[in-house]
């Protein structure tokens, strides 16, 4: 039987999808080849992508403006192709230290220029979503970091402002209804809520493109890649066609909107428990929890940890363990998380205070 896997990435996939992306292995559309090991220039692999491309743009309701991209090197690379892209040569840029993904775009951001941290909440171990930061008008652009998979902490509201947004959503992208279109630039490795590792999924708005007085390396510019439709160099065939299968499935299952209905229904059910069950505390503020990585910790772990942990892995629960500079856990609870994984821990929670 499958199991829970609430681990934050790569993460659990639907198992039909697993089921057709095997499939694929040995025989793509009954070509009698592989899916990895077809050309990338074939006719089959091309409709692929172009279908990928238009069911991102169809599922997130992208105009004409925003370009669709299938890039590699994570959403790591792209700490360092957003500001080589956006940051014009002298001029500054805008970021919010949210989390560690945050932390380490800055860092990136900072090699290539003048960076103005607005606010963090690092004082606090990442437990809130820094507000009410003052927005300088003369940034090329301001940085945000939609959901901090490792604190568990979700931007529910995006700051209005005529400065453009670039967002690293790698971890709830596809999970809730957004206005795409007022970003510059979203990135998000695939690894979390859309496929599996191996390509990242980079939307631009082109019209904001080659303004920055730099000559950029192919490889790093994203016009390139635009121009070449992520065909630049061989794209990896095989994360793209599994992500092609997740977005169809998402399709079938109601699109965005649904499965933001989902997922609501599935936080709740897990936050009510760890409020609701006195063993249990909830890790960060509230207002700024997150519906894609649920960071609870056992009041006492000492006496109850080992049974804890035995009680979870027996119920064919895995990958709830927390990220070590937080401790406790977390349940990463995705698009492809079924209600009856959140019910079956929410029910270990609930016979482990019966039993206590
Ligand atoms: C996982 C994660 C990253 C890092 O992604 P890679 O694809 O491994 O580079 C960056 N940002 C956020 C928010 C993440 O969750």
């Amino acid at each position: 039987m499958k199991k829970f896997n609430f681990s934050a990435g790569p993460s659990t996939l639907p198992e039909e999808v697993l089921q057709q992306a095997s499939e694929a292995i040995l025989d793509l559309n009954k070509s009698g080849l592989s899916l990895i090991e077809i050309s990338h220039r074939s006719k089959d692999f091309i409709a692929i992508m172009d279908e990928s491309r238009a069911l991102v743009k169809k599922l997130m309701k992208l105009d004409d403006d925003h370009e669709v991209l299938f890039l590699q090197g994570g959403a790591s690379l792209q700490f360092l192709m957003a500001p080589l892209n956006f940051l014009k040569k002298g001029s500054k840029a805008a970021y919010i230290d949210s989390g560690n993904f945050a932390s380490a775009s800055i860092k990136e951001a900072k090699k290539i220029g003048f960076i103005d941290v607005l606010a963090s909440s690092k004082e606090a171990n990442y437990t809130y979503i820094p507000k009410n930061y003052e927005i300088p008008l003369d940034v090329d652009y301001l940085h945000l970091t939609s959901n901090n998979t490792v604190y568990g902490t979700e931007m529910h509201d995006f700051p209005e402002t005529s400065v453009p947004l670039v967002c690293d959503m790698s971890s709830d992208i596809l999970s809730k209804e957004l206005n795409f279109n007022k970003f510059a630039l979203i990135y998000a490795g695939a690894q979390k809520n859309i496929g599996p590792a191996g390509v990242t999924l980079v939307i631009v708005n082109k019209t904001l493109l080659g303004k920055t007085g730099r000559d950029l390396p192919s490889y790093l510019d994203y016009q390139v890649h635009i121009s070449k439709e992520s065909m630049a160099n061989t794209p990896p065939v095989f994360a793209i066609y599994t992500t092609l299968l997740n977005l169809k499935w998402l399709e079938k299952q109601g699109g965005v909107s649904a499965a933001a209905e989902r997922n609501k229904i599935k936080a709740d059910l897990l936050y009510g428990e760890v409020d609701r069950n006195p063993l249990f505390r909830g890790v960060c503020e509230k207002v700024d929890r997150s519906l894609m990585n649920v960071c609870f910790f056992l009041n006492d772990e000492e006496k109850l940890k080992e049974k804890f942990d035995k009680m979870w892995k027996d119920s064919n629960i895995v990958g709830i363990g927390g990220y070590r500079s937080v401790g406790g856990y977390r349940a990463s609870i995705y698009n492809a998380m079924p209600l009856e994984g959140v019910q079956t821990l929410v029910n270990v929670m609930k016979e482990l205070e019966k039993t206590a």
